[in-house]
């Protein structure tokens, strides 16, 4: 598996975008607002969703609307068109739910294991490091 999470916005965005254009047919209006270390997670979702959808539901089709960070965790918005079948709802669901999940436990800066840090600015899911890092920012 590569690791996405060393690569700029800059470059993983694109690749991102190509590999999965059938995806997203209509440019995301932020792009991926999210930081490197979801790269992985989030390439690795939306490759399973692929391929659920490539062995299982070659009528549907997923269209991503949107792809962020809310309260230190992944979100991965999406809809299907095309004609899905029922089990397909509840698979991708399932899949999303899980990469949400596994969220709260990745660093969203460099992709090491993390924790969700709760204070009175901010719920981001950080490393050590990167919890210390960004105490340090005063603003
Ligand atoms: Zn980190």
């Amino acid at each position: 598996m590569n690791d996405y999470t060393k690569m700029k916005k800059e470059e993983f965005e694109p690749l991102y975008f190509k590999t999965f254009k059938h995806f997203i047919p209509k440019p995301l209006t932020y792009g991926l607002e999210i930081k490197p270390g979801w790269y992985n997670l989030v390439w690795d979702l939306t490759e399973t969703i692929d391929r659920y959808l490539k062995n299982n539901d070659k009528k549907a089709t997923v269209i991503l609307d949107q792809v962020k960070e809310k309260f230190g965790g992944l979100r991965y918005y999406y809809h299907l068109e095309g004609e899905p079948k029922k089990d397909t709802f509840k698979m991708i669901w399932g899949m999303n739910w899980l990469a949400e999940s596994q969220s709260f436990n990745i660093c969203q800066e460099c992709g090491l294991r993390g924790e969700l840090d709760k204070n009175e600015r901010w719920y981001k899911t950080l490393c050590p490091k990167h919890k210390k890092l960004s105490s340090a920012v005063k603003t």
